[in-house]
C-alpha cells in the first residue's frame, strides 16, 4: 500500500501504564462523516500536518479513520457525582488516541468524544449530539482567548448518524485537547480499590508530566496536592473574575493540570447573582456560582484522600499536612480573587478597604439586577470619563447607592499615581467585551440543529477570539439577552 504522511507524531505515555488504567478500543465508525471545523491555529501549534487533516479530517475527527501512531484507549476513572460516589465511571464516549508534544516542548492529549462505547459506557450510547459539540467547541476556545487555562476544541465533525434523546438529534463528534485527562476521579478509581501502587505510579506519572520540579522534593506527594490545589485555586479565581459557572464541578470533571475541562451545562452569568445557577440536574445549587471555590476544595480534599497514606509514615502527621494544604488552598483562592478584583476595578496597587469597595459594588450590581460582564466594561470608560457613568448606570434597575459607590471608588483611584487612559486600558484587557453569552451560544446552536447553518457558530467563534477589544460592527454580541431571549437552563 501507498506510504501517508502521519498526520500525528504520537507518542503515547499513558499507553504505556499499566494495562489497569484503560481499556484499548478503537472508535467505532459512523454512516456519513462531515468535518464541521478545524482549528488550523491549533493544529499548527501542536506541529500536525495541517494539510493532511485539510483532506481526511472528516475520517479521522468521526474516528472512521484510526491515524498512524495512534493506541486508541478509554481512561478508568472513578468520582463524586454531586457529593455522591461512584467507583466505575471512566471514558463512556471518549478515547484517547494519543498524545504529542507540541510546538512549545509540551505534552497534550488528542482524544475523540462522542466517538461510541466503551467497556465504560455502562448504559450509554457512547455519542455526543451536535449542540453540546458546538458548545464546547465555542466555549472552550473562549475560555482560551479569555485567558483562562482550559481544554481546547481541535475539530469537530457530524456524523451523520442519529442520537436518541430526549428528541432525535444529529450525531456529532469533537475533539478535544488537554495538557492530560487525569482528573481527581482517576486517582479516586485506584484509591477505592485499596489500590496503592496504582495511585503511586499515577502520582509518579501526574508528576513527572505535569510537575517535573517535584520530582526531587522531600515530600512529592504533598507537593503534588499542594501544586494541584494551588492551580485550582488560580484557575477557579479565573472562573469568578470572568463570571463563568462550570455547572458540573464533580471530582471527574476536575484536572490535576489545573484546566477547565467538561464543558456541559456551563454558563456566564447575565445579571449578577451570586446564587446564579445554569444546570437543569444541578436542583439544589450545589455548582451555583458563588459555591464553586468551596466545591474546589471540597473535590482537593478528595484528591487529598487518595495519596494521603504517601505523605508521611505517621498517619497523624499526615492529616496534618493535607489539612494544611487544604486550608493553604483558601488563602490562594482568596488572594487570586482579590487581586483579579483589584485590577476588575482599576486598582494597581492594594490597601485595606479594597475587599469593603469589591464587595459594595457586586452588593449594588446584585440588588440592581446589573450585566456582569458589561458593568466592568462600563466601569473602564467611567474611569476615563466621568460622562460615561450615565451609560452604567443604565446597568442598574435599582440605581441607589451607585453615585456614592462611584464617588468612593474615585477617592481610592486617586491615591494610586496612574493616569485615567493607562487605567481604562489596563481594565479593558481583564473586563471583556465579548463572553459567549448563553443566549448567542443557544441560537448557534439552534441553527446548525435545524438548518444545518454554522454561519452564526462561526460568526460567535470569531467575536469570542478577541474578547477584550471593542469590536463595534459586533456590537450586538456584546449585548445582554433581551426579554425572551433568556436562557434560564443548560442542559448536558
Ligand atoms: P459527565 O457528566 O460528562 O462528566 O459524564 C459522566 C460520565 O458519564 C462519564 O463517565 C462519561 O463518560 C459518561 N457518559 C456521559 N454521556 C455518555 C454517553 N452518551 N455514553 C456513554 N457514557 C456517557
Ligand atoms: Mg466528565
Ligand atoms: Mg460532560
Amino acid at each position: 500500500p501507498p506510504t501517508e504522511t502521519a498526520p500525528f507524531p504520537f507518542d503515547n505515555s499513558y499507553a504505556r501504564l499499566p494495562a489497569n488504567f484503560y481499556a484499548r478500543v478503537e472508535p467505532t465508525p459512523v454512516a456519513e462523516p462531515w468535518l464541521i471545523k478545524l482549528n488550523r491555529p491549533l493544529a499548527e501549534e501542536l506541529g500536525l500536518d495541517v494539510e493532511a487533516l485539510e483532506r481526511d479530517g472528516a475520517a479521522i475527527f468521526s474516528g472512521n479513520k484510526v491515524p498512524e501512531g495512534a493506541e486508541p484507549l478509554a481512561m478508568a476513572y472513578a468520582g463524586h457525582q454531586f457529593g455522591t460516589f461512584v467507583p466505575q465511571l471512566g471514558d463512556g464516549r471518549a478515547i484517547l488516541l494519543g498524545e504529542v508534544i507540541d510546538r512549545h516542548g509540551r505534552r497534550r492529549d488528542i482524544q475523540l468524544k462522542g466517538s461510541g462505547q466503551t467497556p465504560y459506557s455502562r448504559r450509554g450510547d457512547g455519542r455526543a449530539a451536535l449542540g453540546p459539540v458546538l458548545r464546547e467547541y465555542i466555549v472552550s476556545e473562549a475560555m482560551h482567548a479569555l485567558g483562562v487555562p482550559t481544554t481546547r476544541a481541535l475539530a469537530a465533525t457530524v456524523t451523520g448518524q442519529p442520537v436518541y434523546r430526549e428528541e432525535i438529534l444529529p450525531g456529532a463528534v469533537f475533539t478535544r485537547v488537554a495538557a492530560s485527562h487525569v482528573r481527581v476521579g482517576t486517582f479516586q478509581f485506584f484509591a477505592a480499590r485499596g489500590d496503592m501502587e496504582s495511585v503511586r505510579t499515577l502520582a509518579d506519572h501526574v508528576i513527572g508530566r505535569h510537575y517535573p520540579e517535584l520530582m526531587d522534593d522531600e515530600k512529592p506527594y504533598l507537593a503534588l496536592l499542594r501544586t494541584v490545589a494551588a492551580r485550582q485555586a488560580a484557575l477557579i479565581a479565573r472562573w469568578l473574575n470572568i463570571g463563568f459557572i462550570h455547572g458540573v464541578m464533580n471530582t471527574d470533571n476536575m484536572t490535576v493540570s489545573g484546566e477547565t475541562i467538561d464543558f456541559g451545562p456551563c454558563a456566564f452569568v447575565d445579571s449578577y447573582d451570586p446564587k446564579t445557577v445554569f444546570s437543569s440536574i444541578d436542583q439544589f445549587g450545589r455548582y451555583a456560582y458563588a459555591n464553586q471555590p468551596a466545591i474546589g476544595q471540597w473535590n482537593l480534599a478528595r484528591l487529598a484522600e487518595t495519596l494521603v497514606t504517601l505523605f508521611d509514615p505517621v498517619a497523624d502527621t499526615a492529616v496534618n499536612l493535607a489539612n494544611d494544604a487544604l486550608t493553604e488552598y483558601g488563602t490562594i483562592f482568596q488572594k487570586h480573587w482579590l487581586d483579579g478584583m483589584r485590577r476588575k476595578i482599576g486598582l494597581s496597587t492594594a490597601e485595606d478597604g479594597d475587599l469593603e469597595l469589591i464587595q459594595a459594588l457586586l452588593m449594588l450590581m446584585h440588588k440592581g439586577k446589573a450585566d456582569f460582564t458589561l458593568t466592568f466594561r462600563r466601569l473602564a470608560a467611567s474611569a476615563e470619563d466621568g460622562a460615561a457613568d450615565a451609560e452604567l448606570a443604565e446597568l442598574f434597575e435599582e440605581r441607589k447607592g451607585l453615585a456614592p459607590w462611584l464617588e468612593d471608588w474615585r477617592r481610592r483611584l486617586a491615591r494610586e499615581g496612574q493616569q485615567p487612559r493607562e487605567r481604562a486600558q489596563a481594565m479593558r484587557s481583564v473586563n471583556p467585551a465579548f463572553i459567549p453569552r448563553n443566549h448567542r451560544v443557544e441560537q448557534a446552536i439552534d441553527a446548525a440543529v435545524q438548518d444545518a447553518d454554522f454561519s452564526l457558530f462561526e460568526a460567535l467563534l470569531d467575536v469570542t477570539s478577541r474578547p477584550y477589544e471593542d469590536q463595534p460592527e459586533r456590537a450586538a454580541y456584546a449585548a445582554p439577552p433581551k426579554p425572551g431571549e433568556e436562557v434560564m437552563q443548560t442542559f448536558c
